[in-house]
């Protein structure tokens, strides 16, 4: 059932409660039921968009400018996906090699996430050359509270709240007694036997920070919450050209067709030998009809013959020819960090979040080789040409143009000095306290984090069965 507010909750005897309705914790609640298993979901936002309810989402950057952060979530019932571009790929298994957490640990629930996310579980990924594949994405046109609203209304294993904030936790010793929660302006106590964080890249982090400002003593105070926080900076890397046909015989019956752009990977080979991280490159062909212009124009002036030849290309339509925009990883850093502020509150009462951040020569480098070596492809296979942009060379000048990934801030690892949860997603020195969504991530390779987020948040119902059947 989906409920106003806390008030109109039936009762407040809870095995499982989870805080957030985006793909993280809805995909949790319908593991969870499929177990036959009840939970609760506090939603802070209302079923639809408000700015009030936005506003709340207020924070600070100290350091390089990110664009528009608070356009990059969304506090409402479905939480971000009611916004996002719904392109699905696997993290590679090699980006997971620093996580604890084996890639089978997660694939095995691919066909679960598949299904949440109405995808097919076809991510192909062809050998260009040592250093590059061209890869699948599958594409969801999934937003969670359009699609789940009725099941969820209709259920008897889930109930939602809305238009709750939870904005600390209370108890002791690692053992969380009660989530207070601010419904309608009022404060209630929620109990429960096990707690979820599932409010995002940004708030899992914050909440933890002020439990520990309120309730001294049941959280470790040195475990590094808030800290290692990335995303993947959208980046313009430059212009090109790839002629398809060639690209289609380089690569023989391993070619991925599909409409939209051609995407290329760096391979782990790349990243090891330049000592690099890992950065997909979207060669989009229907951007900007004057570059294809611009391009065809340089080349006649540098080179008559090969410009006409491009010109016939671009008429056979056998050109990808535009823009080329990157997805880079981010080097986890400790300085990168959320934290609270320490002067302004949100609506209900908690501090707004200060976010720590310093773009990277290593992201920009990293971009750099990448283009390089895919601009070496292109001449010996003669598959096109790559141009990259000047600005390359200066990381004053260095544009992150999309800032929608927000990983790290709780990440997954065995030592308590650089992870916050362990494997199975529970707090370290908790007894009740587990967290999914990608804060989560202890990388972020080059992948859109929100296939990879559903599978971790399944992974956890499993978790949770178990747990529940071990204090039954
Ligand atoms: C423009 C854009 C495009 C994107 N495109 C893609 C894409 O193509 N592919 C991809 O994989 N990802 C994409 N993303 C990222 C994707 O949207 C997120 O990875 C995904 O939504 C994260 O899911 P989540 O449930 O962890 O967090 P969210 O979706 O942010 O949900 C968090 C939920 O928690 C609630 N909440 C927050 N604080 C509290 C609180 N204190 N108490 C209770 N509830 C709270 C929020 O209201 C929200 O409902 C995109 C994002 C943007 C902005």
């Amino acid at each position: 059932m989906i409920f106003k507010n806390f008030e109109n909750v039936p009762n407040n005897n809870n095995q499982i409660v989870i805080f957030g309705s985006g793909p993280a914790g809805i995909s949790l609640a319908l593991e969870l039921e499929k177990k036959k298993i009840k939970s609760l979901i506090i939603e802070a936002g209302k079923k639809s968009y408000s700015d009030a309810s936005q506003e709340n989402y207020k924070y600070k950057i100290i350091g390089d400018d990110l664009s528009d952060l608070k356009y990059s979530r969304l506090r409402q019932f479905g939480g971000t996906s009611d916004l996002w571009g719904g392109w699905c790929r696997p993290i590679e298994d090699w980006n997971l090699e620093k996580w604890d957490l084996n890639s089978n640990e997660i694939d095995r629930y691919s066909n679960q996430a598949c299904e949440i996310l109405d995808i097919k579980l076809d991510f192909k990924k062809a050998k260009l050359n040592e250093y590059f594949n061209q890869i699948q994405f599958q594409y969801s046109p999934v937003k969670f509270a359009q699609k789940y609203e009725n099941h969820i209304s209709n259920s008897k294993l889930i109930n939602l709240c809305l238009n709750s904030q939870v904005t600390n936790f209370t108890g002791e010793n690692g053992n969380f007694k009660q989530a207070r929660i601010i419904s309608n302006q009022k404060e209630f106590l929620v109990n429960s036997k096990f707690f979820i964080l599932a409010c995002g890249g940004i708030e899992n982090s914050r909440i933890l920070l002020w439990t520990i400002k309120q309730s001294k003593g049941l959280i470790d105070q040195d475990l590094p919450i808030g800290k290692y926080w990335m995303s993947h900076p959208w980046f313009l890397g430059g212009i090109g050209f790839l002629k398809k046909e060639k690209l289609k015989n380089l690569l023989g019956t391993n070619f991925i067709t599909y409409d939209g752009p051609i995407h290329l990977a760096s391979s782990k080979k790349l990243v090891k030998e330049k000592d690099i991280l890992s950065g997909a490159i979207y060669l989009n062909a229907d951007e900007d009809t004057k570059i294809y212009k611009e391009i065809v124009k340089d080349f006649l002036c540098v080179s008559p013959k090969y410009g006409k030849k491009i010109a016939k290309m671009l008429l056979n339509k056998d050109l990808k020819c535009g823009n080329i925009f990157m997805n880079l990883e981010e080097e986890p850093n400790p300085k990168n960090r959320i934290s609270l502020d320490t002067s302004e509150k949100d609506m209900n009462g908690m501090p707004i979040t200060n976010l720590y951040y310093k773009k990277s020569t290593k992201t920009l480098i990293t971009a750099k080789r990448i283009l390089e070596e895919m601009g070496n492809l292109f001449v010996n296979e003669n598959l096109g040409r790559v141009a990259i942009r000047d600005e390359i060379e200066n990381l004053d000048n260095y544009e992150n143009l999309g800032t929608y990934h927000h990983m790290g801030g709780t990440r997954i690892g065995k030592n308590k000095k650089d992870s916050v949860v362990n494997s199975n997603l529970k707090l370290h020195e908790s007894k009740n306290l587990f967290i999914t969504g990608s804060s989560v991530f202890t990388t972020g390779g080059y992948a859109n984090p929100t296939y990879t987020i559903v599978k971790l948040s399944i992974r956890l119902a499993d978790e949770l069965e178990k747990q529940l059947k071990k204090i039954s």
